[in-house]
């Protein structure tokens, strides 16, 4: 196994909300897997930070608690994980009001470099920023890192921005979008940007079209309240499928570098067409059995909120004039699974046929559950049976083309990624606060569109791939979804 691992400088990293789900879940685990991996040196550290009574001891052991129940099994060393408590604190503090404010400042270092994770509603973003401010606890070259939702609209993310501004620069602001941590979503840059063969061919003039599925088996579990403000469009469309979409469609950046991509993502974003209520499906999960349907879920009888979305949008510009971008997203659906699917034209002019068949190649780019490529080649059926064509997947999925280079068990999950970004100032795979803000001013009017319009989203079956209405979308574009698998 050859390790990459580089440690990154020494830190203290404050997660405010450190006794949350999300804390508890995503970072603390994710944390400790960087401290196994040697990437998070023996001087950094981490303070919890939030409203509960803890001292440092009892705060080691929720974590420990949270490794236990979060992290993965071969993770579970003791001894491990004693050297990683060691290097947690705890300070308790409230976000609204003066208490802990003073020991935080205390606790921290001068001469590391300091990140304040906001793992909190973003009720309280702005307390917060005004308070590191106002206690001299953060300064210029201090970092930020603020979890989704990021607004619920355009006015409500132009809000935060403008209070994060108060107290931030944006080059000290990271905006998570998990999605972006993930290892694919990064080797789909390297495969467009780094190879010749696919560039030339990454255009309307070869692409029949896109599709990008995020597929769930979970429902709205105990989030119900929210979710019923939110639906599939603000929950996941706006932030997770946006940021794919743009990935595969942006011009390559002139280097690798955060602004050059960013520069190159939000003009994706302003190009996108208002999208034909036409090409929009909705729909909402119905009861199973005795697992109650969305509305029971969500608690209202009444409620339009949509548990699924289909979409068709165009990128209004040279490369992708007229290739339609397929979007899907929803909850209890048939597996889950996160694709994207590029799908190539047919051969000009087929020499082989009309018995041979119809082919197109399709590169199809793995997010979950298993991370990985493949591009489906056409070649001639082995045997005897004359010039007959089928479709072979090149598979690229890493576990399998990787394993003797890497350890597949040592690549980062997206949040372990993330937050090392963080510490290392690099901002790429982080949202801007303009790319936040036109995302929220392509979505708006959709969504405002199916309220005037009283639209009610379409019964789907729990186990199953969303409203038949989504499969009619791209049947009557001559098209069909991949399957959900
Ligand atoms: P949570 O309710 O489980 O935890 C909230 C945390 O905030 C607790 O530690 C609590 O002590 C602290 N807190 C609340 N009020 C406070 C105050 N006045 N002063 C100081 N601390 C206070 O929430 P969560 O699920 O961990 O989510 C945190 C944020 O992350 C939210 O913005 C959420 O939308 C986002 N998020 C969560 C998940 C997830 O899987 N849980 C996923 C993506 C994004």
């Amino acid at each position: 196994m050859v390790s990459r691992v580089i440690p990154v400088e020494a830190f203290d990293l404050v997660i405010f909300g450190g006794t949350g789900d999300l804390a508890r879940r995503k970072i603390l685990p994710g944390l400790h897997r960087r401290f196994l991996a040697g990437q998070m040196p023996a001087n950094a550290r981490v303070i919890g930070a939030a409203r509960a009574e803890l001292d440092d001891e009892s705060y080691r052991e929720m974590v420990r608690g949270a490794i236990a129940e979060f992290g993965d099994p071969q993770d579970q060393d003791a001894d491990g994980i004693a050297r990683f408590v060691a290097q947690l604190h705890y300070v308790r503090v409230d976000a609204r009001g003066d208490t802990g404010w003073k020991q935080l400042g205390r606790r921290l270092r001068k001469d590391v470099i300091r990140a304040f994770y906001f793992s909190v509603g973003p009720g309280l973003f702005e307390d917060l920023a005004a308070r590191l401010h106002s206690f001299g606890i953060a300064d210029a070259a201090s970092r930020l890192v603020v979890e989704k939702p990021f607004g619920h609209d355009l006015p409500s993310a132009r809000a935060l921005n403008e209070v994060l501004a108060r107290h931030f620069r944006e080059n000290q602001i990271y905006r998570i979008d998990h999605y972006l941590g993930k290892e694919t979503v990064q080797n789909l840059m390297a495969v467009r940007f780094a190879n010749i063969l696919f560039e030339p061919l990454w255009n309307a003039q070869y692409v029949d079209h896109i599709q990008i599925t995020v597929a769930e088996t979970v429902g709205v579990g105990g989030r119900g309240a929210y979710y019923d403000r939110s639906g599939a469009m603000r929950d996941m469309v706006q932030n997770h499928l946006m940021q794919l979409l743009c990935l595969i469609a942006m011009e390559p950046p002139s280097r690798f570098d955060p602004d050059a991509v960013r520069d190159e993502k939000l003009k994706v974003i302003r190009a996108l067409e208002p999208v034909d209520p036409h090409h929009i499906v909705r729909g909402q999960y119905e009861a199973d059995g005795d697992a109650p349907s969305f509305r029971e879920d969500v608690g209202d009888p009444r409620s339009l909120t949509e548990s699924f979305i289909a979409l068709r949008c165009h990128v209004s510009n040279w490369r992708w004039a007229g290739t339609p971008f397929y979007l899907r997203t929803g909850k209890k659906l048939r597996r889950r699974c996160s694709e994207i699917a590029v799908v190539f034209k047919d051969a000009p002019h087929a020499i082989f046929g009309q018995e041979a068949g119809r082919h197109c190649n399709i590169l199809s780019i793995k997010l979950q559950p298993d991370e990985g490529m493949t591009l489906d080649v056409t070649i001639k059926e082995p045997g005897p049976g004359g010039m007959r064509l089928i479709d072979v997947p090149l598979d690229m999925t890493f576990a399998e083309a990787l394993a003797k280079e890497i350890d597949i068990d040592d690549v980062p999950d997206a949040y372990e990624r993330l937050i090392m970004d963080v510490m290392r100032g690099n901002q790429t795979l982080f949202m801007r606060g303009d790319e936040v803000e036109a995302a929220w001013a392509w979505t708006d009017p959709i969504i405002a569109g199916w309220e005037s319009r009283g639209d009610v989203p379409r019964p789907y079956e729990v186990g199953s791939s969303g409203p038949e209405d989504a499969a009619m979308l791209m049947h009557r574009d001559g098209r069909r979804w991949r399957e959900i698998r």
